[in-house]
């Protein structure tokens, strides 16, 4: 076996869905361009953070000294259970505990295996922490390819993952891109209960409920809040919808189990949440870093408050 081959089979060992492998070079000149035009656009709102660090997010050899490959894996995190039937909806990658410290831990010690195993090695982990673009990695390591939706898609297991970068000095054999399966269906697009989708993969976040219901803090149009149905934190739609995700399976991580008392929580408990049970219930959650104030919104709103 030889480095690129042993770190994949550790990076399963380790409880990760997917691994792969790109060379550490600067992103290509039609994506940056696209995503230049994006945000001349103001498609990405009050995201202002994607207006900086142009150089760092254009060439990870920027980003990280000596870099020569950048390591993308997947996790997946679609849920055993989902939410009482009666309650407002939350994203699913938001039931169990914040994927940012779970992931992260994992790249760690994915590092810590090369540096004792393969060779000495200097690296950084990412996990959505800086400026990497990361579904573009993931495509260029050829675990999946970008739907429509924006999203990544893994063959045969959907798009139900947490993405994560380990961008390192050590020169490692790159996989081959993987082009698109999507073919001729706009399911996402179409289903899509805001219109985000201007065209396959163009997506105005403005329009997106998961924008509107995380990241702005800035009041939401009436007229794209009426559109939002129960939804309070995130929105699936667009991955619910796509013929991919029929082979989605529930994740065996530990970490990413939903709590029974948030499973079982019906429309009237959701209603009634306090600050104080927000913070006990959300303490390790994703859905603490947005507050209780901007969720406290979108529960008035569906209450008609
Ligand atoms: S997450 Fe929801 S609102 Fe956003 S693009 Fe997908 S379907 Fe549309
Ligand atoms: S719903 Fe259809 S178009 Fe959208 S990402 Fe899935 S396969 Fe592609």
């Amino acid at each position: 076996m030889n480095a690129a081959e042993l770190i994949k089979q550790e990076a399963l060992r380790l409880g990760l869905d997917a691994c792969g492998i790109a060379k550490a070079e600067a992103v290509d000149t039609e994506e940056i361009s696209h995503f230049q035009t994006w945000i001349a656009k103001g498609f990405h709102g009050e995201m202002s953070y994607l207006e900086r660090n142009t150089e760092l997010r254009n060439d990870p050899r920027v980003l990280v000294e000596n870099a020569r490959s950048v390591i993308v894996v997947a996790l997946n995190y679609y849920p055993h259970t989902h939410q009482h039937p009666t309650a407002p909806l939350i994203a699913r990658y938001a039931y169990g505990m914040d994927y940012h410290y779970v992931l992260k831990e994992i790249l760690n010690n994915l590092l810590l295996f090369i540096n004792q195993n393969i060779a000495p090695a200097q690296g950084r982990c990412f996990v959505d922490s800086a400026p990497v673009m990361e579904s573009y990695w993931a495509w260029k390591a050829g675990i999946g390819w970008r739907g429509k939706n924006h999203l990544l898609i893994l063959p045969h297991k959907g798009s139900y993952f947490f993405l994560g970068e380990l961008i390192l000095d050590l020169e490692l054999t790159p996989d081959s891109p993987m082009s698109s399966h999507c073919g001729t269906c706009t399911a996402c697009q179409d289903a899509c209960p805001t219109s985000a989708f201007l065209s396959p993969q163009v997506m105005n976040a403005q329009r997106c409920i998961s924008y509107q219901t995380i990241e702005n803090h800035k009041e939401t149009p009436k007229e794209i809040s009426d559109l939002f149905g129960n939804r309070i934190y995130g929105c699936d739609r667009c991955q619910e919808v796509c013929p991919h995700n029929r082979f989605a399976t529930p994740h065996t991580s530990e970490n990413l189990l939903p709590t029974d008392e948030l499973i079982s929580m019906d429309y009237q408990t959701w209603i009634n949440l306090d600050k104080e049970t927000f913070k006990r219930l959300f303490k390790k959650s994703a859905i603490q870093r947005g507050g209780y104030e901007k969720l406290r919104e979108q529960l008035d709103r569906i209450s008609g408050k």
